[in-house]
């Protein structure tokens, strides 16, 4: 087994879980000892450091999130003594202030262990050369991947964004074997390469990509795999836990959350609780040793379920699985949830239309109405009506069968509907909230 730190990657539940309270409790009452914001917040909470006996007692203590790292700008929230601070990065807020994110040398130390183990856990080491094409500078994203693939003892090619063909000459001269990036930046370099007449399953060395920073899907996934002949990894980060984190191992069956460092619970976003073991809720961290910034019960906002089974590859720490959407952007029509990233995977795997569309919600009555606007592909476009209705009630069918709502389908003309260059708008809810 290709372990980096086979003691840790491969104990027992129960022994995590020791290991996980332990490292709760001392944290809790460092905190409740050292930080005013803490101290008061545990107080209006009505709990004590001494209440926290068994794991299950953490949700006796207050949640966070972005806003109060917002309202706490810059450094308001930080624990360590300042000249204990070694580096700051700062993420843009796309509204108001941005967030600073403190480090003291163990704040980094930890977060370049659990990319080393990450990096391990699909066959890296030492014999690589990794290029980082993530942004280096106040975003986490370069500067994280590079310290992990120091502690790992590969090479590291410290690339960042942009020239891209001058990335491919490197990958090619260099011996490059993974890259660190987007994933859309790499389908964006597997047409430039391409165009330069170069192959990546020939003409390189090329085996692996630690993909994260943005949801990608996995017909995305088959894509670049093919076209480069590697492996395509999923990794997950946000600015907030430190950076990117962590990834799947070589089994791509879930993203490897190392317990000892990340506490992760899963709650039902409307009400906070805690939903079973293996349901989809909206993730919440704790990271058990951050130093400088303390992160505890920081609801993210990210939707997905976790599992405590063994994976294929012998490591037992809870697996993550795909993202399903965020809570900012769920729907609730007739008391279900319905998320802008389902409608997009369902139309992806419908030839004859685009994922160019637009949800439109609204009252009929008492009863609410979906529907959905999307392009044709131009190949299918027809002014057969026959047709078109066959190709509408084929997408209208196969967006109830995973949404569990009824769907009105309006297929439009190719390039009918508005184009995003930042975030995209994809849902217009005409509805009148009570
Ligand atoms: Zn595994």
């Amino acid at each position: 087994m290709d372990c980096w730190n086979q003691k840790i990657e491969t104990m027992g539940r129960k022994d995590i879980e020791r290991m996980q309270l332990s490292s709760l409790k001392e944290l809790v009452t460092r905190l409740y000892d050292s930080s005013p914001h803490y101290h008061s917040r545990m107080r209006e909470a009505g709990v004590l450091p001494g209440d926290i006996r068994t794991l299950e007692d953490i949700v006796r203590l207050p949640s966070m999130n972005k806003i109060d790292l917002r309202d706490n700008y810059p450094d308001k929230l930080f624990t360590a003594p300042p000249e204990d601070v070694i580096r700051y990065h700062v993420s843009s807020g796309t509204t108001g202030k941005p967030t600073v994110v403190g480090y003291t040398r163990n704040d980094i130390e930890n977060w370049s262990e659990s990319l080393a183990r990450s990096f391990a856990s699909f066959g890296l080491g030492r014999q690589d050369v990794i290029q980082v094409s993530n942004g280096y500078g106040l975003f986490s994203g370069g500067l994280g991947m590079h310290y992990g693939v120091e502690k790992l003892g590969a090479a590291v090619v410290p690339a960042s964004t942009g020239g891209t063909k001058k990335q491919i000459d490197l990958i090619k001269d260099l011996r490059v074997t993974a890259i660190a990036c987007t994933p859309s930046y790499l389908v964006h370099m597997i047409e430039v390469a391409e165009g330069m007449g170069l192959d990546f399953r020939n003409d390189t060395r090329m085996r692996a990509a630690i993909l994260g920073a943005e949801p990608w899907s996995e017909n995305m996934r088959r894509h670049i795999e093919d076209r480069m002949g590697i492996k395509a990894q999923n990794c997950y980060g946000a600015s907030e836990l430190s950076g990117p984190l962590f990834t799947e191992c070589h089994e791509q069956d879930g993203i490897h959350i190392w317990g000892d460092l990340c506490l992760i619970e899963v709650v039902d976003p409307e009400t906070g609780e805690h939903v079973g073991d293996g349901e989809r809720g909206e993730l919440v961290f704790t990271m058990l040793k951050r130093e400088a910034l303390p992160i505890i019960r920081y609801r993210i906002g990210d939707l997905s379920e976790i599992t405590w089974e063994k994976c294929n590859c012998g490591r037992t720490h809870p697996r993550l699985q795909r993202l399903t959407g965020r809570v900012d952007d769920m729907i609730i029509i007739r008391g279900i949830n319905v998320f802008p990233s389902q409608v997009e995977h369902v139309l992806g795997e419908i030839d004859e239309v685009t994922q160019q569309y637009m949800i439109i919600v609204e009252s009929r009555g008492v009863m609410d109405n979906m529907s959905v606007q999307v392009e044709l592909d131009p190949k299918a476009f027809t002014d057969d009506i026959l047709a078109l209705r066959g190709i509408s009630s084929k997408v209208a069918r196969a967006l109830q069968e995973v949404l569990n709502v009824k769907v009105d389908v309006q297929l439009m003309e190719p390039g009918s509907l508005p184009r995003f260059e930042g975030k995209s708008k994809r849902v217009i809810d005409k509805r009148v909230m009570m």
